[in-house]
């Protein structure tokens, strides 16, 4: 390829069953695809074969960096892990931090590809251009942060590690992969590691990214830096004097990423959802602050255990024990003891192991209570998505993003934060606790329309009492994130939607395309960057139809969106959102309106260019959007109209 500024040139390519290294060029990608997300999809398309099971030794483990990797200052270093997942046997990606992407990248590749499976089990050592598989015998059964600690102290601190725990080996359906600063990645890709007999991947590398216009660069820093609002501090009960920001490389200022140093333990990560998913619980049970949720979140990055799994499969377990449908005799767990850190370490090493009823657990929660039978299932009706995860930023509230959700292989935290965290911001402000989440909040009824208008299309789409404008917001919101899952930029820090010194308080969308330019020197617009986005969205919808996820019939929510009232809102007890003209109007006790729901999906589809009655993608549109050679397989596979 001809060297193209923020690309590092190539992508390594490692055949764990024959120890055969190569590389490919990214030039084959980028002008199409970008870097991340975008790029992984294409080689997903090109190498994995639909049928085939996640755990087949030809599924590929795809690891993709952005053009903005490895460039300081526009917390744009994030990385992607991209996969058939185990979950749902289907295409699904997952996106961490810290500073292992980064360092890929100063190794030399935009990414790295793993197919096959090794004999035994290895971890692969990346030093520029020495690649070596590598014995792990003696990590087998370790911990992810015990393994990162060992490889650091035989390799030194240069190396970043990604790595799995126990689970991961075990072969556990939701199995995660965990890197330095403990950033971890879901999908069940730790699962994937294990089956290739993968423990973990370390790299090391001198080579910095090249900017093409350095002077413009240094500007959007600048710009961005200004424009961007204060960092919030995660809302929790433990103590802040023990809490040390954590920033992963090449950020703007940080993020509420935050490392906790509990008394005489090791430190590591508390923040966001892995934070808060054992700390009620930990407070019912001792009545009291303790550090026990910090221990559940740092068992479940060790043992590389999904948080969003476990908190989904305790609501199911604590529903099924006072039910008297499980009992601790049966299952080996302490369950009136839940809460504690008994029960939580009992719970993960059973299910890392694969011990006894942790055999069930390992299969996921629906899974589990299909097994279990005596309609344990009806417990996980009302919370729980297909993919085992919650559903935060719900469609009863929102409405758009049930079209985010139904048109999805996983809960899309990036696109859900797009709407849900402004209307979180709004409720805030007017329950009173305007500033727990933003200095001097100023997130009123007119800017979050101002921000629809800006961001969303329309500013009906920020009434949240109509289904108005909900399709179209669905489609903007779905362009650039996945234009930004592409470069690929922070959720916790883009899209810059609102700003403590413009003076409407909304942000500027176009900002992504300019430090984009800046930093490769394609001559690039926001309408240029959303149609990378609206392609990469298209190359993903082609890839699940290959994979059987076709049209209309599969873009579902799960039933409870419509049967069961809403009942409470994280951060919005009284699920207040923006209605008309921006009053206040509760959506507490609704269901999602079926017809109106199938309605906007019609809506959707003719915004999209697909097939309004079946949801299929269509010849023109894809065409229309450079993906010729995409539409040709599927229409040869019989899956466009
Ligand atoms: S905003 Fe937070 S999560 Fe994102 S790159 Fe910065 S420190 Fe990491």
């Amino acid at each position: 390829m001809d060297k193209q500024h923020g690309y590092a040139g190539k992508i390594l390519r490692v055949n764990l069953s024959t120890g055969d290294v190569g590389t490919v060029s990214t030039g084959n990608y980028f002008d199409r695809f970008l870097g991340g997300r975008g790029i992984a999809l294409k080689i997903y398309w090109d190498v994995v074969i639909p049928q085939i099971d996640a755990f087949d030794p030809e599924n590929c483990l795809i690891f993709m960096t952005g053009p903005l990797c490895g460039v300081p200052g526009f917390a744009g270093s994030r990385w992607q892990v991209c996969g058939k997942s185990p979950i749902l046997n289907q295409f699904s990606y997952a996106n961490l931090g810290g500073a292992w992407g980064a360092r890929l990248k100063s190794a030399g590749y935009d990414g790295l590809v793993l197919n096959g499976k090794a004999d035994s089990l290895v971890y692969l050592s990346i030093n520029n251009e020495t690649v070596e598989l590598k014995d792990a015998s003696h990590l087998k059964g370790k911990g992810a942060i015990e393994t990162r600690e060992i490889l650091k102290d035989e390799l030194g601190d240069s190396f970043c590690v990604v790595a799995t725990g126990a689970a991961g080996e075990n072969m556990v359906n939701y199995a995660t992969l965990l890197a330095d600063s403990d950033s971890s990645g879901s999908s069940g890709f730790g699962a994937l590691m294990g089956a290739k007999n993968l423990k973990a991947i370390t790299v090391s590398g001198k080579g910095k990214v090249e900017v093409a216009d350095k002077k413009a660069a240094k500007l959007m820093r600048q710009k961005v830096r200004e424009l961007k609002y204060e960092p919030f501090i995660w809302p929790t009960t433990l103590p802040q004097e023990r809490m040390e920001k954590d920033i992963c490389f090449g950020c703007i200022n940080g993020c509420m990423r935050v490392k906790y140093h509990p008394e005489n333990r090791r430190s590591g990560k508390y923040c966001c959802q892995s934070a808060g998913y054992y700390e009620v619980r930990a407070q019912r049970y001792y009545g009291k602050v303790t550090d026990v949720p910090f221990q559940a979140t740092k068992l479940c990055d060790d043992y590389g255990i999904d948080t969003r799994a476990v908190e989904t499969l305790m609501m199911w377990l604590s529903r099924c024990y006072k039910a008297h449908i499980l009992s601790e005799d049966e299952t080996g767990l302490p369950l009136s003891k839940l809460g504690s850190l008994e029960f939580i370490q009992t719970l993960l090493h059973t299910i890392a192991f694969r011990e006894g009823f942790g055999d069930i657990l390992a299969e996921g929660t629906l899974q589990a209570a299909n097994i279990v039978g005596k309609n344990a299932d009806r417990y996980i009706t009302d919370y729980m998505i297909k993919t085992g995860e919650d559903s935060p930023y719900g469609s009863r509230m929102h409405i758009t993003t049930g079209l985010l959700y139904a048109t999805e292989p996983r809960m899309p935290i990036q696109q859900l934060h797009e709407v849900g965290l402004p209307v979180l911001l709004w409720a805030l402000r007017i329950g009173g606790n305007s500033d727990t989440l933003l200095k001097n909040n100023y997130m009123t009824s007119e800017v979050i329309r101002a921000i629809s208008k800006k961001f969303w299309g329309d500013e009906i789409a920020a009434d949240f009492s109509t289904f108005e404008g909900k399709a179209l917001s669905a489609v903007k919101i779905q362009d650039r994130q996945y234009a930004k899952e592409s470069l690929i930029l922070c959720d916790f820090s883009w899209p810059i939607t609102h700003s403590p010194i413009t003076d409407d308080h909304v942000g500027d969308p176009a900002l992504e395309s300019q430090v984009c330019s800046a930093v490769t020197g394609m001559d690039m617009d926001k309408t240029d960057l959303d149609k990378f986005g609206q392609r990469i969205f298209n190359l993903q919808r082609a890839v699940l139809a290959r994979e059987g996820r076709t049209g209309r019939a599969s873009d579902t929510i799960e039933e409870f969106n419509f049967t069961i009232p809403l009942k409470a809102e994280f951060g919005n007890p009284d699920c207040i959102v923006p209605g008309r003209n921006g009053e206040v109007f509760s959506r507490k006790g609704m269901v999602l309106d079926r017809q109106k729901f199938e309605k906007i999906k019609d809506e959707y589809y003719a915004i999209r260019g697909w097939d309004v009655s079946t949801g299929l993608q269509t010849k023109t549109k894809l065409e229309e959007l450079g993906l010729d050679d995409i539409a040709e397989t599927l229409q040869h596979e019989d899956l466009l109209v």
